[in-house]
């Protein structure tokens, strides 16, 4: 029997004034444990995968501990890069990126657009029977090493949003120089040959909430009636999520394809690395109940529990995914509005989506296994 896989845990709590004991220091000493000088040859590059946030949603890792790891890869030799691919058009996002604080000062790197300005950069890789192939941001497609750098949250479809998400939405390019959305992250998301965004004017109350948070401003309101530019949309659903009223609805994958499609994306993305090229960094703190692609932060649902690290992406998301689910669920929480008890699983009961769907895919198609054992930092 295969042995279980060590997840290294740096917990959030700080019990003595003394630098070693902060959340950064213990960063620093799990990259130590993480033996990155193995891992990374010198002069090599190495992607260092996060998510930028959004306008509205802060809740995101921080600048200094991507500066940590920036650090660290610099000295074994090797060339950091910070990255996320296009959620909205480059040049904003950037600018997202900027205003959360992430810019080559703050983090002592380059920070890029995976997949360029515009989204396009992508070279196809095969996946498996649901989405086929998908296309890998073209600098984390050429890196040849990478370190994801995740913030844990809860994600309204699927149920948690860890590494495995970072990697199947975050490493597939946001756009495709043909506009066919199945040739972009849109195919994860949409089922069906055209997955139109369907309407319902009957429920809408014309807050127009879907009109401003549509990325490629593909919603118009035209008389009192909202219309839909379906060549302009890239499917992403965010108009879908916003909606107070269920009145827009993009056509979408059931929720057990979903996720098994999120697992097949990771493991294409994951494809394009040598064995023992990439480690995973699960950061969980302020695991608010949303995806950091939204316009605002939630409260968080639990306590901060610290980082999980390893080179398991299977075994480290389930560290994560327990420790989350096994917290206390805080007051003036969603978990709270939802009535959420001590015991109860804190994610899955908040959402009513399951996060571990994923991670028993990702552990079934062979990334890594979910037996783990944890060594604290
Ligand atoms: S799914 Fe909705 S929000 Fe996303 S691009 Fe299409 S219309 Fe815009
Ligand atoms: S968010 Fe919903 S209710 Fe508001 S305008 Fe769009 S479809 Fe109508």
């Amino acid at each position: 029997m295969e042995q279980k896989r060590v997840v290294y845990f740096a917990t959030a709590r700080a019990t003595r004034w003394d630098y070693q004991y902060s959340l950064v220091a213990r960063l620093e000493r799990m990259l130590e444990r993480l033996d990155l000088g193995s891992r990374i040859e010198k002069g090599e590059y190495v992607a260092i995968k996060t998510h930028f946030g959004s306008d509205g949603a802060h809740r995101i890792v921080r600048p200094v501990f991507l500066r940590k790891i920036a650090d660290a890869v610099k000295s074994v030799g090797g060339k950091p890069f910070v990255c996320d691919t296009v959620r909205i058009n480059g040049w904003d996002y950037l600018e997202v990126a900027n205003q959360n604080g992430i810019n080559p000062l703050s983090v002592g790197c380059p920070v890029i657009l995976a997949d360029g300005l515009f989204g396009h950069d992508s070279v196809e890789v095969p996946s498996g029977p649901i989405l086929g192939s998908v296309r890998i941001a073209s600098a984390i497609y050429d890196a040849p090493a990478m370190i994801v750098v995740s913030h844990c949250k809860g994600h309204i479809e699927a149920g948690y949003g860890g590494a495995i998400k970072n990697l199947a939405m975050g490493g597939v390019a946001g756009r495709h120089r043909s506009g066919d959305w199945r040739q972009a992250r849109g195919h994860l998301h949409a089922a069906g040959p055209e997955a139109s965004v369907l309407r319902y004017p009957e429920l809408c109350i014309l807050c127009l909430q879907c009109l401003h948070v549509c990325p490629v401003g593909a919603i118009a309101e035209v008389d009192g009636t909202l219309v839909v530019d379906e060549k302009k949309c890239w499917r992403c659903g965010r108009c879908e999520r916003v909606c107070p009223e269920n009145a827009i609805r993009l056509q979408k994958r059931g929720q057990d394809e979903f996720q098994a499609a999120l697992a097949e994306a990771a493991k294409a993305v994951l494809s394009t690395f040598q064995p023992g090229k990439v480690v995973f960094l699960n950061f969980a703190l302020e695991v608010q109940p949303e995806c950091d692609c939204m316009p605002m932060a939630d409260t968080p649902l639990v306590q901060d529990q610290g980082i999980f690290g390893g080179d398991d992406i299977v075994a480290v998301e389930q560290a994560t995914l327990d420790a989350i689910n096994g917290a206390l669920p805080l007051p003036q929480s969603a978990a709270a509005d939802r009535g959420v008890q001590p015991g109860q699983r804190v994610l899955a009961e908040t959402l009513g989506i399951d996060g571990q769907l994923h991670v028993d895919a990702a552990a079934a198609i062979g990334l890594g296994r979910k037996e783990y054992i944890v060594v604290e930092i």
